[in-house]
């Protein structure tokens, strides 16, 4: 999936749960898995081999690249933008909802065994594009429904909050 969306889902758990950012945090990191799941179509470097100029790269350097600096600069300036937004919760769930691709760009790296565990089980929790190709267009539909559905959750979450907490207990 792309990041802003794993992004917005971190949006998501930090406004969610203010109140219990160990939940807020797990619930980032475990949505990468379960959004990986989608029928999805996915660009970037599947081979750390890959040669310059490559599509792989070349689709990394188009799509993932500006994904990945525009989710990053958004997570960082939305809590600033919109003051009712926990600032360091915020950022953490972001970060943790974008790990798990961040430790499989690791693993392209290094042959360190606990990464290439995490990478065969981030490939097998992964859709796979490869056996079922979904078009482009669909590909967008599906990551802007979803991204809206998590902006709409966020605002409603917020609110519920400001009104009492969303899990109180
Ligand atoms: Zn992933």
């Amino acid at each position: 999936m792309h990041w802003f969306l794993h992004g917005a889902t971190g949006v998501l758990a930090a406004n969610a749960l203010p109140q219990h950012p160990e939940l807020a945090l797990s619930a980032s990191f475990i949505s990468h898995y379960a959004l990986d799941h989608v029928p999805h179509w996915d660009p970037g470097i599947a081979d750390a081999t890959a040669k310059w100029r490559s599509p792989e790269v070349r689709e990394f350097l188009l799509i993932s690249l500006p994904d990945g600096v525009l989710t990053v600069t958004f997570a960082l300036l939305l809590p600033l933008l919109v003051p009712s937004m926990p600032m360091w919760l915020t950022w953490g769930c972001v970060a943790a909802a974008i790990l798990p691709d961040i430790i499989d760009g690791a693993a392209k790296l290094s042959n360190w065994p606990p990464l290439q565990a995490h990478r065969r089980l981030h490939d097998a929790t992964h859709f796979n594009h490869y056996l079922m190709p979904v078009p482009w267009g669909w590909n967008l539909v599906i990551h802007v429904a979803m991204f809206t559905a998590m902006i709409v959750a966020t605002y409603l979450a917020i609110n519920a909050n400001a009104h009492g907490s969303l899990l109180a207990y």
